[in-house]
């Protein structure tokens, strides 16, 4: 059994690490506050390579291991969470085109979003259906070479730099009704499409999260993902599972720089003529800190290590239930550790802390992800041996 990172591994990481610490952990804060797009991160981000992480090298992406696309997001998030969901539904978005899409739709996407030219997100939730996606009210009609497409998606995360945005459709009403979704490559510029709002947020601020409404968008039958109707379900389930390893891992990087800010304020901070890492109170707080995103750690290389041999259903789904609830526990323990000054916006902690929620809602809440472990455990899919 190998827990160390190979040579490879260990060099990107610390190549990622003086990004982040050079050029997102100076600014965070204060464009977090201010609300100020962060284009000079998405600038560096192109020139890193990082929106080709899941594009494979022909098509000029980095076609990263699965543990490299997790450090990706871990140190990302440990410097600012909000700029990797730039990354997140980018990478999601184009693996499922790699994977999925036609020779022709690789060809012609692939190369410039992998450079960052063009970047994507993905539009599956509604106003009406989030966790129930058979419930979507999206129609795609077919009319001749076109499919005539209306309805409304809402927090969709990077809506207004999608091109194409991938957009969860019913293109039938057959039933069982996951048979009768597919997704959509939409262009923006396509007459009827339009961001209806940005919608305000506690945190995960740096990257937009908007309202899409679809009035009769005009969408060729050659944007059609993979060119056949009823394989969008598929095909977006099985970019979740990538998903959830990418938010294990952002859970992770928010509980490193937690556990970070706490450790180095328990040194500094001196009540009752000693520095309070010295009582006993706050060494619990960190011990338990630094246990819980260890064990967050493992289990999140462990899920992506896994995930590059196939399917791994519960494994991720374990990952980002248990880190995720780490980022809110450890979010919360620092700012005990910080007393008043955590609540202040010019300590870190109040920022990780409106950032750590997401990470139990998002990619499917906390709850379906138990639901999913239980099921492949019941089933047999899934079983405790190694
Ligand atoms: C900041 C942000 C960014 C997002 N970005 C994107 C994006 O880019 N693209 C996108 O498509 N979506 C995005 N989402 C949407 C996100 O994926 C959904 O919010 C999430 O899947 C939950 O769906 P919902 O909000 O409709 O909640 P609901 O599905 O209405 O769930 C409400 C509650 O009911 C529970 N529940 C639902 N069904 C069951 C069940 N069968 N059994 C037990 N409990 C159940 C849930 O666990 C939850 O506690 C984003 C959300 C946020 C907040």
């Amino acid at each position: 059994m190998d827990f160390a990172l190979n040579d490879e591994q260990r060099l990107f990481r610390r190549t990622l690490r003086e990004f982040v610490d050079k050029e997102i952990v100076p600014v965070a804060s204060e464009w977090e506050r201010t609300g100020r797009y962060p284009a000079e991160i998405v600038e560096r981000f192109a020139e890193l390579g990082l929106f080709g992480i899941t594009v494979p090298e022909e098509y000029g992406g980095l076609d990263l291991d699965r543990v490299s696309f997790a450090l990706v997001f871990e140190e990302i998030a440990r410097g600012w969470m909000g700029v990797a969901g730039v990354l997140g539904s980018h990478s999601l978005a184009t693996w499922m085109i790699a994977k999925y899409g036609t020779d022709e739709q690789r060809a012609r996407l692939l190369p410039d979003l992998a450079s960052g030219a063009r970047r994507t997100g993905i539009a599956l939730t509604e106003p009406a259906a989030g966790t129930d996606l058979q419930g979507i009210q999206t129609r795609a009609v077919r009319d001749g070479g076109h499919y005539v497409v209306t309805g409304t998606k809402t927090w969709i995360t990077n809506a207004r730099h999608a091109d194409p945005l991938p957009v969860l459709v019913k293109t039938s009403r057959t039933t069982p009704a996951h048979k009768g979704m597919s997704v959509l490559l939409v262009d923006p510029a396509s007459e009827g499409f339009s961001i209806g709002r940005d919608l305000p947020k506690l945190g995960y601020k740096g990257t937009e999260t908007c309202e899409v409404v679809l009035d009769e968008v005009r969408v060729p039958v050659g944007d059609l993902l993979g060119g056949a109707e009823g394989r969008g379900m598929q095909q977006v389930l099985s970019a979740l599972e990538l998903g959830r390893i990418n938010i294990a891992a952002r859970a992770v990087g928010v509980s490193q720089c937690a556990y970070d800010a706490a450790l180095a304020y328990a040194r500094e901070r001196r009540a009752f003529g000693r520095p309070i890492a010295e009582f006993q109170a706050i060494q619990l707080k960190l011990a338990d800190m630094a246990t819980d995103i260890q064990a967050a750690r493992l289990l999140t290389y462990w899920a992506a290590d896994r995930s590059a041999a196939g399917a791994v259903n519960a494994e991720a789904a374990m990952a980002k239930y248990f880190a995720s609830e780490v980022a809110l526990r450890t979010t919360m323990e620092a700012m005990r550790v910080h007393g008043g000054y955590g609540y202040s916006q010019e300590f870190v902690i109040e920022r990780l802390y409106r950032d750590a929620p997401l990470m139990a809602i998002g990619e499917g809440t906390n709850d379906v992800q138990r639901m999913v472990i239980a099921r492949a455990l019941v089933s047999g899919e899934a079983t405790l041996d190694w």
